[in-house]
């Protein structure tokens, strides 16, 4: 193997496009956005400018764009005891059980009126199972449902324009968790029936730390920001905002609007991956391979490996991937997606996600391959004959 670096860990962060790293070093230390001089009004205008690409990626209104910290804060945000829904307060929050942390703990929602629902074992959540959730709740309820659009961990990309739909129809507010949709898959589409969107720059080659909140038109309202202060972001997100950052993300959205076969070749190649994989360890199982995935996401998992120490070997030999979520990094114990799939517990503790990069090539595929023949193909191989 070659002395570079083979990074197979997009979903974890995605490389930084030139275009978005070139945005954000001409933008650091522009000035103030509030203030009323000629520096404040050219870092406005670059604030300005970013939100209207990250609106046309999404395919909404630049009013209708709340820039934040990351998705971590947008999730936080919507999902808010205090909002409202054609003027009616929300009652309950839904969520299904592989939403990313930030979502799985409810928000501001106290325990008791946070309800998980069930995915399938092909990692997939019904709109029954939503319709059904819906249905349960008591007499006179509002919910407000959160539904991710792809999996971070699987890929598996989830029925949310039907989920939206039937939300809406139910009086809800609907909130998906778009962080792995975006740039990967037609997010305007995708989230046509969605009141609110999370995004996070650094998943789209934007640097980390910035990322949005879409609050479509005025079907909903905030209670009240999840951090008061000045008025920034309509009263919406108090605090001088991060407009090296958001330059950066503006440049990003603005590449990552070109989904339409960009990542056909890496699609082939993922396929290609995968083929390979069954063909040397004919017991390896490709999670959520029956349904319609991200085209760069592999979670795979053999019996026997240890994925902490997987990780660690193809580290070792140049290539970064990730045991789960990179996002409970440092936190042993399966994965609350793949225990929601009811994954055996061998494989739980094998399950692997690579995620290849917009800039991954045949050979850096070929590589990893040649990683995972020498570190996980023997252990399956005796996990076979025992
Ligand atoms: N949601 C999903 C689905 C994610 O994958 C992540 C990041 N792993 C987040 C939310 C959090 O995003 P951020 O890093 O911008 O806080």
């Amino acid at each position: 193997m070659s002395d570079k670096r083979i990074y197979l860990d997009d979903n974890a962060s995605a490389p930084l496009r030139v275009s978005a790293r070139e945005a954000a070093v001409a933008a650091l230390g522009i000035g103030n956005p509030s203030s009323v001089h000629d520096e404040g009004r050219s870092a406005r205008r670059i604030v300005n400018d970013a939100r209207e690409a990250v609106a046309a990626l999404a395919g909404v209104s630049a009013s209708d764009v709340i820039f934040t910290s990351g998705a971590t804060e947008a999730n936080a945000m919507a999902l808010d005891p205090a909002l409202k829904v054609n003027g009616r307060t929300v009652t309950h929050l839904l969520v299904s059980a592989i939403e990313h942390p930030s979502v799985l703990c409810g928000g501001r929602f106290p325990a008791d009126r946070l309800i998980v629902m069930d995915v399938g074992p092909d990692g997939l959540i019904s709109p029954q199972t939503v319709e059904a959730a819906i249905a349960d709740l008591p007499e006179g309820a509002v919910p407000l449902v959160s539904v991710m659009a792809a999996n971070n961990e699987t890929g598996v990309v989830q029925p949310v324009v039907e989920i939206g739909v039937i939300v809406r129809e139910a009086g809800g507010a609907f909130h998906c968790d778009a962080v792995q949709a975006a740039g990967r898959l037609d997010l305007a589409t995708l989230t046509a029936d969605a009141d609110m969107v999370s995004l996070s720059g650094h998943k789209m080659g934007a640097p980390t730390g910035v990322g949005a909140l879409i609050l479509r038109g005025d079907r909903v309202s905030f209670g009240r920001p999840l951090i008061g202060g000045g008025g920034q972001e309509r009263n919406k997100r108090a605090g001088t905002e991060n407009v090296s950052g958001i330059a950066g993300f503006g440049a990003a959205a603005k590449e990552a609007s070109a989904v339409e076969g960009a990542w056909a070749e890496i699609w082939t190649l993922r396929d290609w991956i995968e083929e390979r994989l069954r063909a040397i360890s004919p017991d390896v199982r490709i999670i959520g391979a029956e349904v319609r995935r991200l085209p760069n996401t592999i979670c795979v998992a053999l019996d026997g490996v240890q994925s902490e120490t997987a990780v660690i070997a193809f580290d070792l030999a140049g290539v970064a991937i990730s045991a789960g979520s990179a996002c409970s990094s440092g936190k042993v114990g399966p994965s609350h997606v793949l225990e929601a799939m009811g994954l055996e517990d061998g494989l739980k503790r094998a399950a692997l996600r690579i995620s290849l990069t917009r800039e991954t090539t045949r050979a850096e595929a070929e590589a990893f391959v040649v990683a995972w023949e020498k570190i996980c193909a023997p252990v399956g191989a005796r996990q076979s004959a025992a």
